[in-house]
């Protein structure tokens, strides 16, 4: 068994959790949850067996747009995805280009390197002739 230090960052109170875990069965994750403590509310025990278990990210990044005012469009994921594929999400995003105009809310990418979010615009680029 190990104790694992985790800052729970569901809420702003940032709640100091102690996990203990167990290694986990081959073929599962590497870690298996046995008891948590610290939490200020039960959102803490829920979010620390994901975060031990299947850790997700949200990624906000930016995209190279063509013919528009700005070079560039931020990005955001409309979902979080495992912490394991940001990597290769983060290659697709740096080799994608779009063309103007933009808008926000836009899908700019579906599903990036087969995850299951989408990759949405989240600012407005005109085009660069557009008055
Ligand atoms: S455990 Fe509850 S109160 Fe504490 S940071 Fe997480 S969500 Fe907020």
């Amino acid at each position: 068994m190990k104790k694992k230090e985790l800052i729970c960052v569901i809420c702003p109170n940032g709640c100091p959790l102690a996990v203990l875990v167990e290694e986990g069965t081959e073929g599962g994750p590497a870690f298996r949850v046995l008891a948590v403590e610290g939490e200020g509310c039960e959102k803490g025990p829920e979010w620390a067996e994901q975060e031990i278990t299947h850790p997700v990210r949200t990624i906000a990044s930016s995209i190279l747009v063509e013919g528009g005012d700005f070079p560039l469009v931020s990005v955001r994921t409309d979902a979080p995805i495992p912490l394991g594929r940001i990597f290769e999400v983060m290659k697709e995003i740096r080799s994608v280009r779009v063309t103007a105009p933009v808008k926000i809310g836009d899908i700019l990418v579906k599903n990036p390197a087969g995850t299951s979010c989408n990759l949405v615009a989240t600012r407005m680029i005109r085009e660069s002739n557009a008055s």
